[in-house]
């Protein structure tokens, strides 16, 4: 068994990885940049190390020194949260060479699936339905025009190496495509080094939800039902909830059924999502991501389970102690990301919080890093705290958050929480009618 984890992060979910740490009684290792110094996951980790200046690809990004933190702790395993290292395949490598535990898939699935042309690919061999498209690359705009016209527009041009809706272009009709094309891969090659693009029916009023997924990497995996994740702008995830209003039980357990069965063939080993569009009925897999996400804790209210102590367990070579008929999905949740940002133009706001005051009482949970008197560094993305709420059923846990939002008090900077208390009155979101489109729309109107 892992017996110290070095978290190679910050924030919420370098907490979120230490409390279950602590409550499997392993000891912790807290990294930070100079800006850091004073979070809440160094106050709180049994040891941390400075690993260099404010800027992430100095600090966070920087493999030379997280691996020699490991070093100079005995750090045996290393847990790299969401974003930065999470899902950088040559960082596993790494750590293998220094038998190190990345707490997270093998540097090849990490590989495979971090290239959309390759996760597509890999998907559809392993019998996950895919958005139709390019098998492949494709290499010009006259076979991109051919294609287009095959499948009917409107059409996407995505880049292979993307991620964040960046290399990502929509093309109406034939005279778009060529523009599309060109702009898609130069944002690729500029972005990502990696001008590959393919192509890809656009959907007009999908969902995106996503599966849930754990494996062992010894011929087990399980599902543990789906997000809800279509609240978003610029891409970016905003409201994620679980189960999904669109989908029943006989639904869920088929698609979940399918990607497990995948995730099993694969060998993957640890947490993963699979992510899809749903439109009419349909699933459409989009992308899978190796790592644990922001939105995970939608999962753990609803099943019960604690993802990160199940991805230590399986990183530590232990089999799954959990099989499919033990997931029971109960009740509903749902997670507000809290940005540090202006309610209306979502202009960031770092600064000092000046006074604190999370919400509680039964079905609230509130993962957050910061306190009063912590200053916001401006440095890193502007998530500062999460708050999930459960409940029975989905209409007791929309009161459920209207009563947490109206508790909820953070003082000094400017934070979405006046979005959400907004939305939670709006028809759509109160009958869980509304599609990816749906926020971007709504906040136009404004
Ligand atoms: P990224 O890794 O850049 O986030 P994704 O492939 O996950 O790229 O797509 C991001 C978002 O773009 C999706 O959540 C969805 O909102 C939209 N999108 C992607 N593919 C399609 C498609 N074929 N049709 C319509 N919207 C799409």
């Amino acid at each position: 068994m892992i017996e110290k984890v070095l978290i190679a992060n910050r924030g919420e979910i370098a907490l979120r990885v230490l409390r279950a740490c602590r409550e499997l009684g392993i000891a912790t290792v807290a990294v930070h940049s100079t800006a850091d110094a004073n979070a809440m996951h160094v106050r709180l980790a049994d040891e941390s190390v400075c690993i260099g200046p404010p800027p992430a690809a100095k600090s966070y990004l920087n493999i030379p020194a997280i691996v020699s933190a490991c070093e100079i702790t005995g750090a045996d395993a290393v847990h790299p949260g969401y974003g930065f290292l999470s899902e950088n395949a040559r960082f596993a490598d790494i750590l293998a060479e220094h038998d190190i535990t990345f707490i997270g898939p093998s540097g090849d699935h990490i590989r495979t699936m971090g290239d959309k042309i390759e996760a597509k690919l890999t998907a559809k061999r392993l019998g996950i339905p895919v958005v139709p498209g390019s098998e492949g690359a494709v290499p010009s705009v006259a076979e991109a025009r051919r294609l287009a016209a095959e499948m009917g527009y409107p059409v996407l041009i995505k880049a292979s190496a993307g991620g964040g809706g960046r290399g990502m272009k929509l093309a109406t009709n034939e005279s778009g495509i060529e523009t599309a094309f060109n702009t898609a891969r130069s944002e690729a090659q500029a972005a990502f080094g990696d001008d590959a693009v393919y192509i890809e029916k656009y959907l007009g009023k999908p969902r995106h939800i996503e599966i849930q997924v754990l494996g062992d990497g010894q011929g087990h995996a399980i599902h543990l039902g789906e997000r809800d994740c279509s609240l978003q702008r610029r891409h970016q995830k905003v409201w994620e909830e679980a189960p999904s209003p669109a989908l029943n039980a006989d639904q869920r357990m088929n698609i979940g059924s399918t990607v497990a069965k995948a995730i099993a063939d694969m060998g993957y080993s640890g947490a993963g999502t699979v992510e899809f569009l749903y439109e009419d009925g349909e699933f459409f897999f989009i992308e899978m991501n190796t790592r644990l996400q922001v939105e995970h804790p939608v999962t753990e209210m609803i099943t019960g389970i604690d993802l990160v102590q199940q991805q230590i367990r399986v990183a530590s070579g232990l089999p799954l102690n959990i099989a499919q008929d033990d997931i029971k999905i109960s009740g509903h949740a749902i997670e507000c990301r809290i940005n540090a940002e202006h309610p209306k133009t979502f202009t960031p706001s770092p600064g000092r919080v000046e006074a604190v005051h999370f919400p509680g009482g039964l079905g609230v949970r509130v993962d957050s890093a910061i306190y009063a008197g912590y200053t916001i560094p401006p440095y890193y993305d502007s998530l500062i705290g999460k708050l999930i709420v459960s409940g029975v059923s989905r209409t007791e846990c929309l009161m459920r958050l209207r009563r947490a939002l109206g508790e909820f008090v953070i003082e000094g900077v400017e934070t979405t929480i006046p979005l959400f208390q907004t939305l939670i009155g709006e028809p759509n979101i109160i009958d869980g009618t509304y599609d990816i489109h749906w926020l971007e729309s709504f906040l136009a109107e404004d």
